[in-house]
């Protein structure tokens, strides 16, 4: 708690009072607690949610406008099938069908539109300047002049991606927002999927691929051959969700993806969750069992989960035993070099220690690559090998 209390806000404290509805003690002690945060330095000054908490999610983030407050919920946390069949039947009981979208791989963005700027929030709450200049010039004003109220809610994609690089999308040469959810800003109440495509159709906006609405009975086994179409193409998975969004959505993924996760994961080990592991690891088992794997396929399974597992750790140790430093190798292609030094402090309030590399002026853009230094896979490597025990 090394928040000075002078710093609050006060008029803040009072006016969301009645927007949250919450008592001003209670946002008062949120900010003590740094559970609401304020995030200076980039415009407009607005508060944040770090964790979920009075029915509020984790990355909501709060702006005041004059005498106004504008809140915008946090993107909901999706749950996923392990089981697909009896996952489908439980979750949808009572509903008759459901629509089944792409999940694609990248970073969740929700736009909105502030005082005639449009503003690109990552998951957790934060305006993301190199997400903004991108759906500023892919996405525009239009929509939200037409729809103020209204929060789009996408997926970034593509090679040019500071957060989850992929090149797996052939369409996507460089970087760009595909649309799955339409929510109201205040309430992150969702359109129904038929209104989604209407307005995505009218404006004219990128959506993820929609497979369409299927019988509960039948959608186990279409599910299925979806994915493993998908998993051919290394893409990642499916968005399983109720036709007028009453219900939360769930998610289902390929075992390629889950494999490509792992390898990537594995260079730097020491750096992810111990739960990112873990869970593709038993998601793998339960897949195995649902979809009857012969000897064959069980033992190709095997293999391709231990190849995920040890050859990236092993390329990750060699270079550590020849002193080269592990990095995570990223880029991003701006307009304006503005764009990249409001990115670098972006990441530094992160706490993500990077270094940016000098631009390179290619097609009227800059190109400028990025080294996110893994510190804790580093020094981990470099400790056992120089005899630490476990
Ligand atoms: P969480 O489990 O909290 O949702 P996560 O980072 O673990 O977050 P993922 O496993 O990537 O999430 O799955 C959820 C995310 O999938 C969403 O937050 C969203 O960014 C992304 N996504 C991609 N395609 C879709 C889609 N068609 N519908 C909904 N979400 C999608
Ligand atoms: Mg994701």
């Amino acid at each position: 708690m090394n928040r000075d209390q002078d710093d609050l806000d006060e008029d803040f404290i009072k006016l969301s009072s009645k927007t949250l509805d919450l008592p001003e003690t209670k946002i008062s002690s949120m900010l003590n607690q740094r559970v609401l945060q304020k995030v200076s330095g980039s415009y407009p000054d607005y508060y944040r949610f770090e964790k979920g908490i009075s029915g509020f999610e984790a990355g909501t983030a709060v702006f005041k406008h004059g005498d106004n407050i504008l809140v915008v919920k946090g993107f909901p946390k999706i749950q996923r099938a392990i089981v697909l069949e009896p996952a489908i039947k439980v979750h949808f009981e009572g509903s008759s069908s459901i629509a089944i979208e792409e999940k694609m791989n990248g970073y969740n963005v929700r736009i909105v539109c502030f005082d005639g700027k449009v503003i690109a929030l990552t998951r957790g709450g934060l305006i993301c300047p190199y997400t903004t200049e991108k759906v500023t010039d892919e996405i525009g004003h239009d929509f939200f002049q037409a729809h103020p109220n209204l929060v789009l809610c996408g997926e970034m994609v593509g090679p040019d991606n500071p957060y989850v690089p992929k090149n797996i999308y052939p369409d996507v040469k460089s970087v760009s927002m595909f649309i799955f959810d339409i929510r109201e800003k205040t309430t992150g109440k969702p359109l129904t999927i038929e209104k989604k495509y209407e307005l995505c159709t009218r404006f004219n906006i990128k959506t993820v691929r929609y497979y369409g609405e299927y019988p509960i009975q039948s959608a186990a086994e279409i599910i299925t051959k979806i994915i493993k179409e998908l998993g051919e193409e290394d893409r990642e998975g499916v968005v399983i969700k109720d036709p007028g969004m009453n219900h939360p959505a769930i998610k289902y993924t390929c075992s390629q993806s889950t494999n490509n996760d792992l390898k990537y994961a594995f260079q730097f080990y020491n750096d992810y969750g111990r739960d990112f592991f873990f869970s593709r690891v038993i998601r793998e088992g339960f897949q195995s069992v649902e979809w009857d794997d012969n000897e064959e396929a069980l033992h190709d399974r095997c293999c391709r989960l231990g190849e995920s597992i040890i050859k990236p750790m092993v390329e990750t140790i060699k270079k550590r035993k020849q002193g080269e430093r592990i990095a995570e190798d990223v880029r991003i292609r701006v307009n304006n070099l503005e764009t990249a030094w409001q990115f670098e402090d972006h990441l530094k309030r992160l706490g993500v220690d990077a270094q940016f590399e000098e631009p390179v002026f290619e097609n009227g853009q800059y190109l400028i690559l990025i080294r996110k230094i893994n510190k804790s896979t580093n020094d981990r490597t470099s400790a056992l090998l120089d005899g630490q025990l476990w």
